[in-house]
């Protein structure tokens, strides 16, 4: 396995999938999921120019935060524990996994006491699965306006992770469904919002064609993880 090849691969293919889309290639942000991956690899990845990682750990991102060079755009995109938000909150340029309304009052406290204002999507469970986190659909609306009213936290967008398939086509109303949701509290709110983070390894090319402007690549980077 040769990790740069694999970048340059997916770097291509979103490139692609992004212009057949009628999208802009430059308005899609990568972000490389790093979880399980050595720091002596991701420090070669980001002499390559890649400079947004994602972890889904906290204790994993701090002790790689320390590690590696400054410069680095971390991105938490696991589930929360309240009780490690202070600890990851003035290092996190973006939160993808606003998914209950206790953490949000924990990230508005904790960022109101740093001083700064804490970037979050809301995650969206639009398929239902009983094992994964995230708000229903027919939830977000109203968990939006709610926090968009705390202080110190700033909602910039939903986050979604499909089902698991075999066929990317089986997910493309997944997450058309979270894309319209989007479209639909934009325009109902008035809010900015625009950062929708679908897609993985898996499913990242559909997701392009349906709306995402975040995905969060890990296995078609660095291999499977053991
Ligand atoms: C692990 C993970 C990813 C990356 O998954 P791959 O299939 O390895 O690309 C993306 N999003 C979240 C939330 C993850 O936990």
């Amino acid at each position: 396995m040769n990790v740069l090849d694999n970048l340059n691969r997916v770097r291509r293919q979103i490139a692609a999938t992004a212009l057949r889309a009628g999208r802009d290639p430059a308005q899609v942000k990568l972000v490389a999921v790093t979880k399980t991956v050595p720091v002596e690899i991701i420090r070669e990845m980001l002499t390559l120019g890649l400079d947004s990682l994602g972890e889904n750990r906290a204790q994993e991102l701090l002790s790689k935060y320390k590690e590696l060079p400054p410069g680095v755009e971390w991105h938490f995109i696991g589930r929360l524990q309240t009780n490690k938000v202070k600890k990851i909150i003035d290092k996190v340029s973006l939160i993808h996994s606003l998914d209950r309304w206790s953490l949000a009052l924990e990230i508005s406290r904790a960022a109101c006491e740093k001083g700064l204002t804490a970037r979050v999507l809301v995650q969206v469970n639009a398929s239902g699965e009983k094992t994964k986190s995230g708000l229903h659909l027919q939830e977000v609306e109203e968990f939006v306006t709610e926090a968009s009213r705390l202080p110190g936290l700033e909602i910039c967008g939903l986050m979604t992770i499909a089902p698991w398939t075999e066929n990317q086509e089986d997910v493309r109303p997944v997450f058309r469904q979270v894309r319209d949701l989007s479209l639909r509290l934009q325009h109902n709110l008035k809010a900015r919002m625009d950062c929708l983070s679908m897609g993985m390894s898996g499913d990242y090319e559909v997701a392009l064609e349906e709306g995402a402007n975040v995905l969060r690549i890990g296995t078609a980077i660095f291999g499977r993880r053991v």
